[in-house]
């Protein structure tokens, strides 16, 4: 027997309905381009979105066209995502910091139809176009006086002057919610990008649980910044979350180093954040430097890469921000775990609590995780045993766009990552399967010595990586930056880390660079460091 309840679609347009309904006066605010703060509120926003609707029609874009978007966070990206999905078509966010080809490659696999872009990425806009015979309309998203005397985009229209041209009465269809809404691609370090392809069922379900008083923890009490960018997984989601709640949105368009960060929190009064753990350091630096501590800024999500636990403990007692160390992927829209601690772990000691805080977490409502060993038997969840890790759910990817290979395994997303699940759920990330060092039959963990040398107060970041070894096979190679001005040396790192970890995890060398190669989404680019010092200790050897 089946219930009697409505069969109302999950879908993207009524978050903005909702907003518009509920929070009209509440603000949305970005930064521009030139630095200037624009803003507006859900209700404008709406409208606006649904004048961007009309003009998608005008260009004809039709229920399941493809559109795509070159644009930082900030208010026009915000109505290119309500109204390109909530018109049924998808909308494609494209990461600028992609290489050229790599970027040609989605744009033709994806087969867009429009670019939405901003002007910052003209240039790149111009470089790709000549290799994608299937766009057919560039549209600037700026306004008339900014447009440039010539372009040489066929057509170059100008978002602003299509908008103020356009009728904002509009209504959204209705469609069924297994309907895809949005399309992000993998950064793809090794062959082409993987497409991801959301439903708005699965949009609206994942927007809920972060939402949820252990993840986010959203209400309309909340001013949130989302640092993540809207080119990579929806920004995590934080636009629609945002707007179901009603939180007022601060978008900090292409600035996203500490000092502008913090004043963009400190004048709008940012109760919550989320971004990739370099974004952080670069906060705290700034932070500790200026001598100052956010005033309103209360907890942040932080993913992407694993969170040194000194950087959680420098958030949490000194600037009073929680960090809610979380675990995703592109695939998995992309919240997986989280790791707000239970009521269980409020009686232990607060190193202990740190500990705990460090791991990815437990899963949300919704996802499931298991880890399993190299024929796919499941392992316990000990918290010792290590596995790759593996997840199902309604907002995990079952198949990549357009690819002949299947997805899945017995049903789950096999993720590449190894990690352990302890007895009370809380998973912890020891390495991406490629990263992870394999000495001598034994494996090391390169995210486990990083997260020990952070703790160092001369250290500013440091990566691991598995260099090729004549008698162990592979052995660690640390790859650190001091803190400026600071004069670490081997001797003393070795030292430092002799008294967190096993002896044979100490590292054979520790180079000292000035920087970190950082891919598209914010990482540190391990290929890149094991091209260039993965041999190093073969040469010492020779
Ligand atoms: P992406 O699809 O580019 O967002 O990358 C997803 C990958 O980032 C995951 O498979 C993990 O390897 C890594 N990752 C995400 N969150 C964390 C985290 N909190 N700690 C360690 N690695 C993470």
């Amino acid at each position: 027997m089946n219930g009697l309840m409505m069969d109302r679609q999950l879908l993207v347009s009524s978050i903005l309905q909702h907003a518009e309904r509920q929070f009209a006066d509440t603000e949305i605010v970005s930064r521009e381009t030139d630095g200037s703060l624009h803003r507006y509120t859900y209700r404008d926003a709406a409208s606006r979105s649904r004048r961007l609707a009309n003009v998608l029609a005008k260009l004809g874009v039709t229920h399941g066209s493809t559109v795509g978007t070159l644009a930082w966070n900030n208010h026009r990206h915000v109505e290119a995502y309500f109204a390109v999905s909530g018109r049924g078509a998808v909308l494609h966010t494209c990461n600028p910091r992609l290489h050229v080809e790599q970027l040609v490659y989605i744009l033709n696999h994806a087969e867009d139809e429009v670019l939405l872009f901003d002007a910052t990425f003209l240039p790149l806009v111009e470089a790709v176009a000549p290799h994608c015979p299937k766009l057919r309309h560039y549209v600037l998203m700026s306004d008339s006086h900014a447009m440039p005397a010539s372009s040489a985009l066929p057509g170059l229209a100008c978002y602003e002057t299509l908008l103020e041209e356009s009728s904002d009465a509009f209504v959204w269809p209705e469609f069924d919610e297994r309907t895809a809404s949005t399309l992000c691609y993998t950064s793809g370090t090794t062959g082409n990008p993987k497409g991801v392809l959301y439903s708005h069922r699965s949009t609206i379900l994942h927007s809920l649980a972060l939402s949820l008083p252990d993840t986010l923890s959203l209400s309309a009490h909340d001013c949130v910044l989302p640092v993540v960018p809207m080119f990579h997984v929806n920004a995590w989601g934080i636009p629609y979350a945002a707007a179901i709640n009603g939180c007022k949105l601060v978008l900090p368009g292409p600035r996203l180093d500490g000092a502008s960060l913090f004043e963009l929190m400190e004048t709008e009064g940012v109760t919550c954040s989320a971004g990739v753990p370099t974004i952080w350091l670069g906060l705290a630096q700034h932070m500790e430097q200026s001598d100052c501590r956010p005033s309103t800024m209360r907890r942040s999500v932080v993913g992407g890469s694993a969170m040194p636990p000194a950087l959680i403990r420098t958030f949490m007692e000194r600037f009073g921000v929680e960090v809610r160390h979380a675990w995703g992927m592109t695939e998995t829209s992309p919240l997986g775990t989280q790791g707000s601690l239970l009521p269980k772990h409020a009686s232990l000691p607060v190193d202990e609590q740190l500990a705990q805080r460090s791991k990815q977490g437990r899963a949300v409502f919704g996802v499931e995780i298991c880890i399993v060993d190299a024929d796919g038997n499941h392992l316990p969840q000990d918290g010792r045993a290590m596995g790759e890790l593996m997840v199902r759910g309604p907002w995990i990817a079952a198949a990549y766009f357009k690819a002949e290979s299947p997805a899945l395994r017995d049903g789950w997303f096999p993720t590449g990552d190894i990690a352990t699940i302890d007895p009370d759920g809380f998973m912890q990330i020891t390495d991406r399967a490629k990263d992870v060092i394999k000495s001598g039959g034994e494996w090391i963990s390169s995210i486990d010595l990083e997260n020990a040398v952070a703790g160092h107060p001369e250290v500013l970041m440091a990566a691991v990586i598995g260099a090729r070894h004549p008698k162990w096979d592979e052995r660690p190679v640390m790859l650190l930056v001091r803190k400026p001005g600071r004069l670490l040396d081997k001797d003393e790192v070795l030292a430092y880390l002799a008294e967190r970890v096993a002896k044979w995890w100490l590292p054979d060398e520790v180079i000292f660079l000035d920087g970190l190669p950082l891919g598209a989404t914010g990482k540190v680019q391990k290929r890149d460091l094991r091209q260039q010092y993965g041999g190093v200790l073969l040469d010492a050897a020779a």
